[in-house]
């Protein structure tokens, strides 16, 4: 079979749960090595990691909060001393503090922002330094269709994912002359626990503004990052792309 990502390393932040998890199975499925980060699951980590070889891949867990920049430069010193390179990054890892923003507490706003935001901003400069070097690497920033159009409740976890597509496009203009593609993706509502804890009421609402009637699977956000950490998307750098089942065009 073809595996496009063979011989390449990546690291999935938040690959534990959710959206992480079913990247980390698809890139390992498609050749690449990962690097599974969590932060408090080390056993759904190691879940991940069991899927992924199941799946005919490779994978080892790598606990460190992305929230701390001291703790992300010793993985990364960790990385570099072990393999010498990282070829894909998929910052994933994220929280979300929801409230009226009026009644938002300082600490909820920096935490949302320490993960979401900083928490990207560090692995990605750690990541680039070994990138550059190779010249070559692909990042990819989650960010949310939310970050695009603005929510209610949502403040703090809006605007770190509004900041990541500045991020984005900031990196990819400084990349670029060393072949390192940045890109952010918007998912829309998918399945995972992020999802599930929302109030019944809320989602029946959230399905009525989805001109595809359905949440989206982890699977289908997976499978756009593969397609952007692959030799197909060399030429795609800077882009926001949409996976929102049509609830922002
Ligand atoms: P999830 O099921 O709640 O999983 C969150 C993941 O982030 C877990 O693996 C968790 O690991 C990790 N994480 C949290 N804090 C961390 C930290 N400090 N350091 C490292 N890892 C940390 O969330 P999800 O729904 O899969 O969402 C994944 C990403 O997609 C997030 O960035 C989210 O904002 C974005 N997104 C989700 C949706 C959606 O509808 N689900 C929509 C748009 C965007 P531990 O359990 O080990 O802490």
């Amino acid at each position: 079979m073809n595996k496009p990502l063979s011989g390449k390393l990546a690291l999935v932040t938040g690959g534990s749960r959710g959206i992480g998890r079913a990247i980390s199975i698809k890139l390992a499925s498609l050749g690449a090595k990962v690097l599974v980060n969590y932060s408090s699951s080390p056993d759904a980590a190691d879940e991940t990691v069991r899927n992924c070889v199941e799946a005919g891949g490779e994978a080892e867990a790598l606990g460190f909060s992305v929230g701390d920049s001291a703790a992300v430069d010793q993985a990364f010193d960790g990385i570099k001393e072990k393999y010498g390179k990282i070829d894909i990054l998929v910052n994933n890892a994220g929280i979300s503090r929801d409230g009226l923003f009026i009644r938002m507490r300082d600490e909820d706003w920096h935490k949302t922002l320490d993960i979401n935001l900083n928490g990207s901003f560090y692995c990605a400069r750690a990541a680039a330094k070994l990138m550059l070097k190779a010249k070559q690497g692909a990042i990819i920033n989650i960010s949310s269709v939310v970050g695009e159009m603005g929510n209610g409740g949502q403040v703090p976890y809006v605007s770190s994912k509004a900041g990541l597509l500045g991020l984005t496009k900031a990196m990819a203009r400084e990349l670029a002359s060393r072949s390192i593609t940045v890109n952010a993706i918007t998912p829309g509502f998918i399945r995972t626990d992020m999802t599930d804890a929302l109030d019944e009421k809320l989602k029946v609402e959230h399905l009525k503004a989805i001109p595809l009637s359905r949440y989206g699977e982890p699977s289908e956000v997976a499978s756009l990052v593969a397609f952007l950490a692959g030799p197909e998307a060399a030429y795609i750098t800077g882009q926001v792309i949409g996976i929102n089942g049509g609830m922002y065009m």
